[in-house]
């Protein structure tokens, strides 16, 4: 008889559950708050970028933090309140915020990242996912030659640490190959091994690719708690109907602390709040995806639209669309594109990424519970650390030799 499986949580992060698990013969119930999809995984920027190994906790973003209580408009922007999660939080994050335990935590992220990478081309070949995929690279754009210059540390340090090099363009290397960029800019580092998708599209397809494969997709079922027999959890409750199986999986993003008392750890997840706005095709619109590491600010192409995307906000859950901070895309876009963010928006949006103090996600089963697992804290790269996540999952809950080590997701590193 197959064995059952609740996931909770119908972002990216869970439909990766749902589906290395169904491969596996599971019987799958996912339960979503909302809508499936509609979370962190809608509107993001679409890129699946084993590039981006480093975590935000990093020498020097501590200096950027503090000036952005200042500077209220840039791209990092930390809501002065009271919230002792959040000052604890950071407390954390800054401790982390030292070279040595930036490489660490980017040991830790390279391996889903790579895995990941891989994944993508075998899921959306075998499941011919229409997702808008396009794996063309990634090119990191500077508009002044010091800047251009300082990312030369960057590349070292990741030739080194992490065997990623990137190909320096000249100006004129970058026009050529990207024209819809504005004349004039410095040049850019080029990453030929990232690929980007329409996140909102890849969620449609896979969302309906999981119930042709037999997942039953609940939607708007919020799970407010679990029962339990002795050290199981036998049902996921929600405001109508309890949920029984035999084992659950939370992957429910950046909402994952409040299920800390199930876990036996308290969860530091805070959510980091971006924001996006999707455009439609200009008349010049960008090749690329491009990334404009001085603004920090990324500009996704897609084959109808084009999507600019990123800032960091830690406001808690802050459900307003901030005018300023889309202000912010737009305005960092248009000092780099020939033709200016102008066209008719298709979409403005925010999404809360699940953010741990150390960049690295949480894939582990609960310290109280054995049958509870949680696959959560992806940060900024849920989208490119999804199917390795599904697939460690299923390999957990199967007590599988897992295809990469498990052992720097493990939760009770927040219990040290
Ligand atoms: C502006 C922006 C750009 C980004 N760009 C990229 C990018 O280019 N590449 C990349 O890899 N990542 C990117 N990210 C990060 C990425 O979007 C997230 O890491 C990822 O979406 C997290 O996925 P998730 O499934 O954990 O969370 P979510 O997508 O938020 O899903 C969690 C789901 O759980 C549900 N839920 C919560 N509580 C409950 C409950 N109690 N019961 C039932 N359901 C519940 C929620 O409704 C939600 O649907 C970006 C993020 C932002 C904001």
């Amino acid at each position: 008889m197959s064995r059952t499986v609740v996931v909770i949580g119908g972002g990216v992060i869970g439909a990766a559950c749902a589906y290395y698990l169904r491969l596996r013969g599971w019987q799958v119930t996912v339960l979503e708050a909302h809508r499936f999809g509609a979370g962190c995984s809608h509107a993001n920027c679409g890129f699946v970028c084993p590039s981006h190994v480093l975590p935000l906790a990093s020498p020097g973003v501590l200096r950027e933090g503090l000036l952005s209580l200042l500077r209220p408009t840039g791209p990092l922007r930390i809501a002065p309140r009271f919230d002792p999660n959040l000052w604890s939080w950071l407390w954390q994050f800054a401790r982390r915020c030292h070279r040595s335990l930036m490489i660490h935590a980017g040991g830790a992220i390279q391996p889903l990242l790579q895995s990941s990478r891989r994944l993508f081309d075998q899921l959306l070949t075998t499941e011919s996912l229409n997702a808008d995929w396009q794996a063309r690279g990634m090119l990191f754009v500077f508009s002044t030659p010091r800047a251009m210059a300082h990312y030369a540390h960057t590349d070292a340090l990741l030739r080194k640490e992490f065997a990623l090099a990137a190909k320096p363009l000249t100006s004129s290397e970058l026009h050529t190959l990207e024209p819809a960029l504005r004349p004039g800019l410095a040049g850019a580092w080029f990453y030929d091994t990232d690929a980007h998708l329409k996140p909102d599209l890849f969620m449609r397809a896979l969302e309906t690719r999981l119930i042709d494969r037999g997942v039953r997709v609940v939607e708007n079922s919020p799970v407010i708690g679990f029962q339990s027999e002795k050290r199981r959890i036998t049902a996921a409750i929600t405001p109508d109907a309890s949920f029984s199986a035999d084992s659950f999986v939370l992957a429910t993003g950046s909402w994952s602390s409040r299920f800390s008392k199930y876990l036996g750890v308290r969860l530091p997840i805070q959510p980091g709040k971006g924001y996006s706005i999707t455009f439609s095709r200009p008349a010049v619109c960008p090749r690329y995806p491009l990334i404009f590491e001085e603004h920090r600010v990324a500009i996704t192409p897609f084959t109808n639209s084009y999507r600019i995307g990123s800032t960091m906000e830690f406001a808690g859950y802050d459900d307003t669309l901030n005018r300023r901070r889309l202000a912010y895309l737009t305005n960092s876009a248009a000092a780099y594109l020939r033709e200016p963010p102008n066209q008719t928006v298709l979409e403005e949006w925010y999404g809360w990424r699940p953010m741990t103090p150390d960049g690295v996600p949480v894939i582990d089963r609960s310290l109280i519970y054995p049958n509870l697992y949680v696959a959560a804290g992806h940060n900024m790269l849920g989208l490119s650390m999804a199917p390795a996540t599904g697939k460690l999952i299923a390999e957990l809950l199967t007590n599988t030799a897992p295809h990469l080590d498990p052992t720097p997701y493990r939760l009770d590193r927040f219990s040290r």
